[in-house]
Formats: structure tokens, sequence, C-alpha cells
């Protein structure tokens, strides 16, 4: 794994105002996996990422079969009655076809038998009367009714999921059904997560009035884990330059990249700001989206340090729009571009040129509907939406039943 650059989030001199696509199109090129691999049992791999490409070491189904219960034989039959005497045998799921069933004759066979020499259809047992040992049933049924071709899901040697691909609850079930035991993946990328801000104190502590409670590090680590990474709790400290420096240089040896929230802009308590700027390798990304603030974007002792805005819901959307396709490209996965839907809105609203803007937002009766208020200080909007309205840079009024983009938590990954 090549180890990122110290300069790799520096931006071109005299830019003010990033559009999110260009900033993403700079994470995109400027970030690489920095994690190692390992080998897990199929069914412990859930979540984690391919190293390698998974060839299938056979096929799927491995024989031809049959899809439902009922009587085999060879050939389809025209139209009109048709009687055809029945072999001693059974075939069950998992017997192996030695015999061949001689012409003329058919055999019991039970969903998901592998099809004996001399069939090559099947026909329902609800098609069919059984009487003297013969099956009679009423034609047409075509040659190769009811029945799976050998590997017509899946061939030997076939690639059935690639380098950087997350595995699901069904690729596990892909990768079982060809008999792959193990598979290299990713080490899980570790995410320390820092709250910073003298105001702040911890839920079950006594708040002077005018402090406020550490409402991010909670939301940081809950996003993280549902984006399939490990967080690591670095805690939270006060605008303390010196105390700052130490809590970084933990975060650094156990984590693989530092989330942290507040202290990113450039006033006077904006000590991640300071830190990294100090440390040589620090960009303040002003981004045109709303609601946002500057991302400080540094790399603190070899690791990647993104300093998220202290406002909740710009270090949400932040994390949602920034953070999670970062991580996955840190993580060795693919790029993730978020994956909205077009829906009629159930809201009027007008927005001017220059940013782009995130509306919380949730599905209710086919339309979309945005939180009462934009305020970036709601947290109970957080809490209220399903997802986001994501409106272009561009200047756009929005009528009720026009089509708007919403993305919904599980379309970033979270
Ligand atoms: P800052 O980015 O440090 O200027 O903080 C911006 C706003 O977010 C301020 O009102 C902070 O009090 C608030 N804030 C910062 N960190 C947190 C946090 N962990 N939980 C809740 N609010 C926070
Ligand atoms: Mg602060």
């Amino acid at each position: 794994m090549p180890p990122l650059k110290n300069d790799c989030f520096a931006l071109p001199p005299g830019v003010h105002w990033t559009p999110v696509d260009e900033a993403l199109a700079d994470l995109r090129t400027r970030l690489s996996c920095v994690v190692g691999e390992e080998v897990l049992p199929v069914a412990d791999a859930l979540d984690r990422i391919l190293a390698t490409d998974i060839t299938a070491p056979r096929a799927h189904p491995p024989l031809p079969n049959t899809a439902v219960d009922g009587y085999g034989f060879l050939n389809g039959r025209g139209e009109g009655d048709h009687h055809i005497p029945l072999v001693a045998q059974h075939m069950p799921a998992g017997a192996t076809p030695d015999a061949s069933v001689p012409a003329g004759t058919a055999i019991r066979i039970l969903t998901g038998a592998a099809l004996p020499p001399g069939v090559d259809t099947v026909i329902l047992q609800e098609d069919v009367t059984v009487e003297d040992d013969a099956i009679h049933f009423t034609g047409p049924i075509k040659q190769g009714a009811n029945t799976r071709k050998a590997g017509e899901d899946v061939e030997a040697g076939d690639v059935i999921a690639q380098a950087g691909r997350r595995l699901t609850p069904a690729d596990l079930a892909l990768l079982s059904a060809v008999g792959v035991a193990e598979v290299r993946v990713r080490r899980s990328l570790r995410v320390g997560i820092l709250s910073t801000g003298d105001e702040l104190v911890q839920p079950g502590d006594d708040a002077g009035p005018g402090q406020i409670y550490d409402a991010n590090r909670p939301m940081l680590r809950g996003l993280i884990a549902r984006l399939g990474h490990v967080p690591v709790d670095l805690g939270h400290v006060v605008d303390d330059r010196e105390v700052l420096r130490a809590r970084l240089d933990q975060g650094a040896e156990q984590a693989d990249v530092i989330f942290t929230s507040g202290g990113a802009s450039a006033g006077d308590a904006d000590h991640v700001s300071a830190l990294l700027n100090e440390a040589g390798a620090m960009a303040l990304w002003r981004v045109a989206i709303k609601p946002g603030r500057p991302l400080a974007l540094g790399i603190w002792q070899g690791k990647p340090v993104f300093g998220l805005p202290g406002n909740p819901v710009a270090a949400m959307v932040c994390t949602l729009v920034f953070g999670a396709p970062a991580l996955s490209l840190l993580a060795g996965a693919d790029w993730k571009s978020p994956q909205g839907f077009m829906v009629p809105a159930g809201f009027a609203k007008t927005k001017k040129a220059g940013r782009r803007e995130f509306l919380r937002a949730r599905m209710r009766a086919g339309q979309v509907e945005v939180f009462a208020s934009e305020g970036s200080g709601r947290i109970s909007g957080l809490s209220w939406a399903e997802g986001l309205v994501e409106l272009p840079d561009e200047a756009m009024s929005v009528r009720q039943g026009d089509l708007v983009r919403f993305i919904p938590w599980a379309g970033f990954g979270a």
C-alpha cells in the first residue's frame, strides 16, 4: 500500500468555493487503500471488502436438475393423453444419478435432484395422476420443462465477485453455493472519532448554563459503524492545542483515519485546523454545499484527518457526502456515489445558484417531504429525516409534484 502523500489534500491557490463534484473528484483521485488483508471464513465475511476477485471453483447448479417435485422422462410430449410406466427407483435431492432411466419410462423425482441419464423433462406432480405404476397426463409438455441446466446460474471459472466489493448477505450465499469456504478480505478500517470544544460536556454529566452536550460523537460512531467500518472512540478534548496534539498523536496510533468535529474553521479556537496547518499538511476545503462549513483535511503522523464542522447537521451531511466515499477508498472498496431516486416533491422551494443544497427529507405517500425548518442547528430534523433531498448547484424553483433527487440514508451506505 503506498502511503498517502502529505500534500494529498492540497487545493489550487486562489480557490474559494469548490463545487461538490470537484471536491469529490479530488478525493477520488487522491485517496487509496490504507489497510492490509486477512483471510476469513465466508460466513464471517459479511460487510467485508474483497481483496481479490473470486472465481467459481464449481458450476451452479453442478448438474442438470429438476426445479419441481414430479416425474422425469426423456423428450416432450404432444397434445393428447399420455401414459408412461414408472420405474421402481426414486430420485431424491442429493442422490447420485447412476442407473439410466429406460426409454419410454418415467421416474419419481424431487426438487433439486440431479436428472438421471435418460431424463431431460419433468412434469409437475400436480399435473399427473398415478395409477397402476404409471403416470397419466394430458399434453403438451415441452422437452426440458421444469428442469435447470448445469451451470445455467454460474459456470465454473466465472468471476462471481470482484476485488473492492463489500460482501452482502446474498454474496455469502453465492460464494457458498459454488463451494468457496474462505475469502481474502481487507482488514477493517479503524476510524477514530474525536469531539472538540470547551462548550461540550457528556450526557450524564452536569452541564453549566452555557454548555451543551456532545451530540456528534455518538452520531459519528453510529454512522461509521453503519458504513461498515470500525469506530474508535477518541473521546472529547477541550480547545487546548497541546491537549489536542497529544490526542491526535494517540489517535494516529489507534486508528487508520481520524474524524474530528468542531474547531475546523479558521477562528481563534479552531485548533484542529491550526494543528493540521502546523503539521504542514492541511487544506481548508471550502465546498459550495449547504449545510456545510469548511472541512479541514490534513495528514497527522501519516494518517488522514477529516476535520468536520462542529454543527451536528453539517457534520452529518459532510460525513455522508464526503466521508462515506472517502472512507470507502481508504478501506479498499470501490468509489461509491450515493444512490438517489427521482421522486415527486411534496414541497415547494426556491434556491439560488452557487451551492448544492441537502434538505432533511423522507418519503411519505409516494412523495418526498422536507423538514419544516432548514435551521442548521435542528438536530430533531436529522432524527425526523430518513434521507436527504439533493438540489443541484444551479438556481432552482421546485414546485409540488416536480421530480427531485431523494437519497435515503441507505443510498449513502449508512
Ligand atoms: P465549531 O465548528 O467548533 O465552530 O462549532 C460549530 C457549532 O457546533 C457550535 O455551536 C458548537 O457548539 C457546535 N458543536 C461542536 N461540536 C459539537 C458536538 N460534538 N455536539 C454538538 N454540537 C457541537
Ligand atoms: Mg468549537
